[in-house]
């Protein structure tokens, strides 16, 4: 997909209206349109990647802060007990916006959320 017709570039230009909830010099954090929890944010850096796999480790590091930025956030506002932060890499792996995001999914007792994985590996460990 070309940049320009790339969803999450236009969030980023301000051309398609999205809730911001965090923004620095290279990424921004937006509330999830269909979000799994609520407070569910995607941390999209301001350039276009389309995966992890292509973005530069010079970004590593903000990436890091700003997924921990929104997560501390969403501790003091949505009293979040943790967090389900998800890169989905290429179709077969579910990823839809071909711009790199990374979901943060806030999580509470008995939320009632079901990861297929998650719950699988959690079963596999009572055995
Ligand atoms: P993925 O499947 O990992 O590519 O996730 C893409 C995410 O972007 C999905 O959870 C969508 O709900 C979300 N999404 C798509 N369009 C928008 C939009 N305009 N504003 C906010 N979130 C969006």
């Amino acid at each position: 997909m070309a940049k320009e017709e790339c969803i999450f570039c236009k969030i980023v230009k301000g051309e398609i209206p999205a809730e911001r909830v965090y923004e620095d010099d290279n990424f921004i954090g937006i509330l999830d349109i269909n979000p799994e929890m609520e407070g569910h944010t995607l941390i999209i850096p301001k350039k276009h990647f389309k995966t992890i796999l292509d973005t530069p480790n010079s970004l590593g590091n903000e990436f890091l802060e700003a997924i921990k930025n929104v997560a501390m956030k969403l501790i003091k506002d949505k009293k979040a007990d943790g967090f389900n932060i998800i890169f989905n890499v290429n179709k077969i792996a579910g990823q839809e916006v071909d711009h790199v995001h990374c979901h943060i999914i806030p999580r509470k007792e008995n939320d009632g959320m079901k990861l297929k994985m998650i719950n699988g590996l959690r079963d596999k460990k009572k055995k």
